[in-house]
């Protein structure tokens, strides 16, 4: 509605001392949907991650990794291998921590669960060859995470870490690819996630990377059906399907991609 429209409404109620009445809308305007998009975006991304301070558990030093603030964390989405999508700063950017001095780097909930055997085997085999000349900003870019999660993969393969924690590691950098849009680098960590996974479920106890055994056995399934191993996939999804510890949610899930998996065959 014009402005011309509405004053022509009240025009004559200007007597009643009723005046400026012609920016008044009849209708209530809805507000623009976009506008609270607009508002998170204008938050600057930059304020919500901040350095804290740490001791390194392998060489004694004290270091600032990063870290974002749980205000700052949003929620946009799920993938059905558990990838979550965050606005934003991403936290996901920040799950691996570096010790620049050293060279030793593990998942943040891992950093402090090192035993001196395995101090002993990354101060041995790591720090004498490592150099750090780089900066890295304040704001990671996908590259950076990617970058500090191949030098955790690295320790944890030098520090003879369990199965489940390198398979986890290398998920997580499928999934940082998978927000590169690189589809080979995903699936090259995917098939190594998926390789480790089995080897975990097989030798140890759960929780499994805070996974149950029917959830680990989803997941397996779902990296299968991902690394288009459809008859695989199908296995593990039984398995859950079959399984009576299975809760209700991650038996849809897998009937779900068991679904998907048939609905792809017949186009
Ligand atoms: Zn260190």
């Amino acid at each position: 509605m014009t402005k011309d429209s509405n004053s022509n409404l009240f025009d004559n109620l200007a007597g009643f001392g009723l005046d400026n009445l012609d920016e008044i809308s009849v209708y209530e305007e809805k507000e623009d949907p976009k506008k609270g998009i607009k508002d998170c975006v204008q938050v600057n991304p930059a304020s919500f991650v901040y350095e804290r301070k740490v001791d390194c558990p392998v060489c004694g030093r004290h270091i600032q990794v990063r870290a974002v603030k749980t205000s700052g964390v949003r929620i946009l989405s799920k993938d059905s291998d558990f990838m979550v999508y965050y606005q934003e700063p991403n936290p996901s950017f920040y799950d691996a921590w570096l010790c620049t001095y050293c060279g030793y780097a593990s998942l943040s909930n891992k950093f402090n669960t090192v035993s001196d055997k395995q101090k002993k085997l990354i101060r041995d085999n790591i720090t004498p060859k490592w150099k750090f000349e780089k900066t890295y900003p304040h704001l990671y870019d996908v590259d950076t995470a990617i970058e500090i999660h191949q030098i955790a993969l690295l320790n944890s393969i030098v520090k003879q870490a369990k199965d489940s924690e390198k398979a986890m590691i290398c998920l997580k950098i499928a999934w940082l690819h998978r927000i590169k849009n690189n589809p080979e680098g995903e699936n090259k960590f995917l098939n190594q996630a998926q390789q480790g996974f089995l080897k975990a479920l097989e030798k140890e106890d759960f929780p499994v990377v805070g996974l149950d055994q029917a959830s680990l056995q989803y997941l397996i399934g779902e990296l299968y059906r991902r690394l288009s191993d459809p008859s695989n996939a199908l296995l593990w999804f039984g398995r859950v399907l079959a399984s009576r510890n299975a809760t209700p949610k991650i038996k849809d899930m897998a009937r779900t991609q068991k679904d998907l998996i048939y609905s792809t065959a017949q186009k």
